[in-house]
């Protein structure tokens, strides 16, 4: 059997595996699109049996309706949130067909965690909770008497939205895992730590009179932030003034709503005695331009195109303020930003940047000690293989495999073959 690895090798984006077993069949672990250079995994559809795909951010499912594929198994609420990734790719790039993404839609089947999938005699999988975002999975794959584990992006620790990954699987033979916070260096303050620090920045500005703009991922991020934001007003820690919304995550935060038994059981206690906590969405208009205090939550989270980009002409008002709250991209605006721009031109006019800019990054992601803990609660694995990480973060988490259960691991580059 083989492992072939598209992308998603030393590298964050374009996540894609290819398990080429003995009697042909070929399986691809997710398809993904680079973010940064857009590009898409060389691979020949027609030879692809089918995909898994772990959850619907662009690095893991933006490439699919470049392809044809014959069929695409993920969970429920991923099939519907992939069509808000694939969507905003199509307005952002054009780089393929409406109908494509229809032609995608009708080949996924969607699945249940848990809930076992057979393939033939000699294939079936199952899959588990990721706790990265909303129908996030990892795979349990046991093929031609091989049990892989492919955990996509993971996150251990449970979150406001999302209950932490599951770690109560059968034996491993081969662990695929990720490493974006795979160094040693990569270790995060705590969520408590982040939302106070979210809080007292928004809390500042509302007591100046100014306005807070958070541009967010539509799809994680942005419901996160909501939650985070509702809870303390409600709670009256923070004064209550209006949340607008924008974009994508409108319609993403309202699939958060129907799939709400796939989240933090939490939400589900607040939906039960009649609290929605995401809040009231509030569709951005133009009383945002007045003189009120108030919040704008938008996309895209690295402010390239977007709504988001309409309201930052607010920035000249050096009572206002931009709480960038994920990872921003070399050559994004968004970069721009956190490295301290004087100005940016977002359209035709530029805009002098008169108010503050901070970033108070909420990952999605296990941190380096989550990452270990992780790896420790897993039945060790015989080999394992690291992947969706940068060059350096991928090989200190290879060490750290083999310093803590001393076990064969490989950091694969693009389009390596590996004999399993
Ligand atoms: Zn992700
Ligand atoms: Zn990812």
């Amino acid at each position: 059997m083989l492992l072939k690895f598209h992308g998603g090798a030393q590298e964050v984006g374009m996540s894609c595996v290819e398990i080429i077993g003995k009697g042909k069949r070929r399986i691809l672990l997710d398809c993904g699109l680079h973010p940064n250079t857009g590009e898409i995994p060389k691979i020949n559809d027609k030879e692809i049996d089918e995909v898994i795909v772990s959850h619907a951010h662009l690095d893991h499912c933006g490439a699919i309706p470049f392809f044809k594929f014959k069929k695409i198994y993920c969970t429920y609420p991923t099939a519907d949130l992939m069509y808000i990734t694939w969507k905003d790719t199509l307005n952002l790039t054009k780089s393929f067909k409406e109908e494509d993404i229809q032609k995608a839609m009708e080949v996924i089947e969607p699945l249940n965690y848990y809930e076992e999938k057979v393939l033939d005699e000699n294939i079936k999988f199952k899959l588990y909770n990721a706790g990265h975002i909303l129908g996030s999975l990892s795979i349990y794959l046991e093929i031609e008497g091989k049990k892989i584990f492919y955990t996509g992006d993971i996150n251990e620790v449970s979150t406001k939205t999302m209950k932490g990954a599951d770690t109560d699987i059968d034996e491993i033979d081969i662990l695929i895992i990720e490493s974006t916070y795979g160094s040693p260096l990569d270790i995060k303050p705590s969520r408590k730590e982040l939302e106070k620090q979210l809080i007292d920045e928004i809390a500042e500005t509302i007591e100046n009179g100014g306005k807070v703009l958070i541009p967010v991922f539509a799809v994680g991020r942005a419901q996160e932030i909501l939650l985070i934001i509702n809870n303390y007003m409600r709670t009256g820690i923070l004064k209550e003034v209006p949340i607008y919304t924008d974009g994508s995550l409108i319609h993403a935060t309202s699939i958060y709503l129907s799939y709400s038994e796939w989240l933090n059981p939490k939400i589900r206690n607040m939906l039960e005695t009649g609290i929605n906590p995401f809040g009231e969405i509030k569709k951005a208009d133009d009383s945002v331009f007045n003189n009120e205090p108030c919040i704008i939550i938008s996309t895209s989270g690295m402010l390239q195109g977007g709504p988001i980009l309409k309201y930052l002409k607010l920035l000249k008002n050096p009572k206002n303020k931009l709480i960038l709250t994920g990872y921003q991209a070399e050559g994004t605006l968004g970069r721009e930003l956190e490295e301290g721009a004087n100005e940016i031109t977002p359209f035709k006019n530029t805009i002098p940047i008169r108010g503050k800019v901070i970033k108070i990054e909420f990952s999605a992601h296990s941190d380096y000690n989550s990452l270990v803990r992780y790896l420790k609660k897993l039945p060790t694995p015989k080999k394992a293989i690291v992947m969706h990480g940068e060059r350096y973060q991928a090989h200190s988490f290879a060490m750290t495999i083999w310093k803590n259960l001393k076990i064969p691991t490989y950091v694969p580059v693009r389009n390596t073959i590996l004999p399993i």
